[in-house]
Order: C-alpha cells, then structure tokens, then sequence
C-alpha cells in the first residue's frame, strides 16, 4: 500500500513493549546467544545488527522513513550530509574518472569536489545546471552526474526528467542533492535521479538541534555504499541523533507547508520593493523547465540589495528577530549575507568561483508569525537606506 507521507512519518511498525516512539538503542556492539547465530550474522544470512558502526535499530527507523518518503528501496544515514554526499561520490567514483557537477552546488560540497577528489585523480566540471544543452555537452565520458536542485546562494533550478535522460544515455550515474525540497516537495528518484542526498541538518531534524545526511535509492546502488565507503570511512550517524530525526520527521509535512506559505508571501513582497534588486526564488521569476518536479518551496530563498557593502552591513545589523548564521531548515529564521562567505579564508572559495554577488542576503523563512518577520525586514531595509 503507498502511503501519503503525512502519514508515514506518524506511522511506525511495532516497538518493543508497544511503545509508540522507537527506543534508544544506546549500544555499540550486538550479542549473540550461539556460535551459529554469530555467523549467520557475519555471514549476512540473517539480517542482524552486529556493530553500530554498522546497523543500529534507532537509525534503521530513521533510515526505513526517508526510504519510505523518497520512494526508494533503501536508505543509509550519515553523521554529516557532507558524510553522505562523500560516500555516495567516492563509492561510485574512480581514480582517472570524471564527474559533471552543477554550478552553485553546496559551498562545502564544491570544496571537496576541488581539493580532495583531485588527489584521487577524479576530474569534476561546473556548468550550468538549467542549461541542458551544456551539460550534454559536458557528459561524454562523465561516470557521474551531480545535481542539486535548486542549487545553493542563488537556487537555481534543473530540468530534473531531462538531465537524467541525457545521463543515462552517456551511462553516467546521476546523483541529486534534495535538501532544499525536502522528500514533501520534491521526489527526484521517480524523476530518474539514481541516488537522493540529503543534509538532514535542515529540514528533515528541522528543529537545529541535529548534525545529519542520508542517501536514498536502489538496494542495489546502497549495498555498494554499504560495501566500502560507510562501513570504512566510518561517517556513522549515532543513535540518538537517529531518535531526534525521527521525532524531526513526525512534523515534517506540517513544517514544509508553512515555510512555503510564508517565505512565498514575503519574497513576493521583497520582489516588489524599490530596495530590492533582485530575487533568487525557484517559483518567482522565469517558470522554466526546472521547476515543473518541485509541488512547493521551501523557506529558503535569496535576494540582492540595492547599495554597497554598508547597505548589506546595515540591514544585518538591524535585523532583530531574523538572527544571523550559516545552516537553515530550522524552526528559526536566519539571514546570511553572502558578502561574510566570500571573506571565508581557504584553498577555494566557491561563492567566488560561482560569481556571487557580495548584495546577496540569503535568507530562511523559520515558523513564526510571517508578519512579524515582514516588520523586522522592513524595518531593517529602512535602517540600510539610511
Ligand atoms: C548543509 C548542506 C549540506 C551539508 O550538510 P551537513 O549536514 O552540514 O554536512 C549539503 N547540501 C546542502 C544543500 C546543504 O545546505
């Protein structure tokens, strides 16, 4: 039976004692009670969790949700979603081979792209992700495909039936990032994405109390995951971490529904001041191909302000209930001026490399009262005009 998801992240099979929230199996390691026990487990004969490197109970509930939600087969949970783009990347990747990435991609994600898979001899192109022809151009040869839709700062939006075609038509992998979107707005694998990458530090926890990745997708494709580089690299996600995804999860449709109402109402708004030179939302603007998989949007979106420097500087500064910080996806709403991430120091700086303008505020639309943000932001624009 397929589920509408509101109800499968009520819905758990039994626990133990009939509790209606799984427990904490707070363990590292499983005991057996024979010789023969022992192996069938080792053997993978019977399914048994052995080491919590491995499986653990409490994370296999999150993970059989985010398989359930995203529609896959499987799902493996990380302790970072850098964990889990890294291990869906190197376990699909090989010395000498070449991946084809969208520009913008996660800031962090592009510096591990750039510094650490060179080292491996693993060649990663940009090119513009709502350029379709480009990236077929980009592709022959290419053993992977890397997505990210809508992408990072600007959120630029891909054609996701159309790159995966072209995709498996040069025999790459394609491999899409889904945190902004969230498995409630948007399900690339029935779009042909091969494997989903979250940061369940965003929406999935939701509350940002939680540092979390996961991938989804084919048994198959999760078993080489299993194979090496989770097992290996040893990116485990800790078991109370899976309890407060879980617990995260619960409200997850509720949450999604209004980010979206009110982040759409206040860009719409902030698309119509005379401060506002621009705004980077996927559903204001062009309706390009790239936007007919997403069925809503998330809180998060950017905008340029008119001015220099000092107008972003003042308008940060007067903020009062929008803090200031990096991440998004929680209750709380946040500003980050992109002007503070090109000052970050290090061997590549990708909001550069990407052209970001420094008048980018990216802002995240949390759960409150959606007026009482609009009154914060107007009266932060008037302190940057002054
Ligand atoms: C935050 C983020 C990541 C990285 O996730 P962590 O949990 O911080 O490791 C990956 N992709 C996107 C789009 C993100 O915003």
């Amino acid at each position: 039976m397929s589920l509408d998801p509101s109800t499968i992240v009520v819905h758990d099979d039994a626990f133990p004692a009939g509790a209606v929230v799984p427990p904490i199996f707070q363990t590292s390691l499983f005991t057996f009670g024979s010789y023969q026990e022992l192996e069938d487990a080792m053997a993978g004969r019977v399914a048994r969790p052995i080491y919590s490197r491995g499986d653990n109970p409490t994370v296999q509930a999150f993970e059989a949700k985010m398989a359930a939600l995203e529609g896959a087969e499987a799902a493996r949970a990380f302790a970072s979603g850098m964990a889990a783009i890294s291990a869906a990347v190197l376990s699909n990747l090989g010395a000498g081979e070449r991946m084809v990435c969208v520009r913008h991609c996660y800031p962090d994600a592009f510096r591990l792209f750039t510094t650490v898979l060179p080292r491996f001899a693993i060649q990663v192109d940009f090119v513009d992700g709502r350029d379709a022809p480009a990236v077929d151009r980009a592709l022959p040869g290419a053993k992977v495909l890397y997505l990210e839709t809508p992408t990072s700062v600007v959120f630029e939006a891909q054609d996701l039936p159309r790159l995966t075609a072209m995709a498996s038509a040069h025999g790459a992998l394609t491999i899409a990032d889904n945190s902004w979107a969230s498995p409630i707005f948007q399900r690339p694998l029935a779009h042909g994405v091969d494997l989903v990458v979250h940061s369940a530090s965003k929406y999935l926890g939701g509350h940002s109390d939680v540092v979390a990745g996961v991938i989804c997708g084919r048994r198959e494709l999760i078993e080489r995951i299993d194979a090496g580089a989770f097992p290996l690299l040893g990116g485990k996600l800790a078991p109370f971490e899976g309890w407060l995804l879980v617990r995260g999860l619960r409200t997850l449709p509720l949450r999604m529904r209004r980010h979206h109402e009110s982040a759409l109402e206040i860009a719409r708004r902030l698309a119509a001041h005379p401060q506002i030179k621009r705004i980077n939302h996927p559903l204001l603007g062009e309706p390009g191909p790239g936007v007919a998989t997403l069925t809503g949007a998330s809180g998060l979106f950017s905008f340029e302000l008119e001015g220099e420097r000092e107008a972003v500087r003042g308008f940060c500064d007067a903020l009062r209930l929008f803090r200031l910080g990096v991440s998004w996806g929680g209750h709380e709403s946040l500003a980050f001026p992109a002007a503070a991430g090109l000052a970050q120091k290090g061997e590549a700086n990708p909001l550069a490399f990407f052209g970001v303008s420094p008048a980018t505020i990216r802002l995240h639309i949390g759960l409150e009262d959606p007026e009482d943000l609009w009154s914060d932001l107007t009266q932060a624009l008037l302190r940057a005009a002054a």
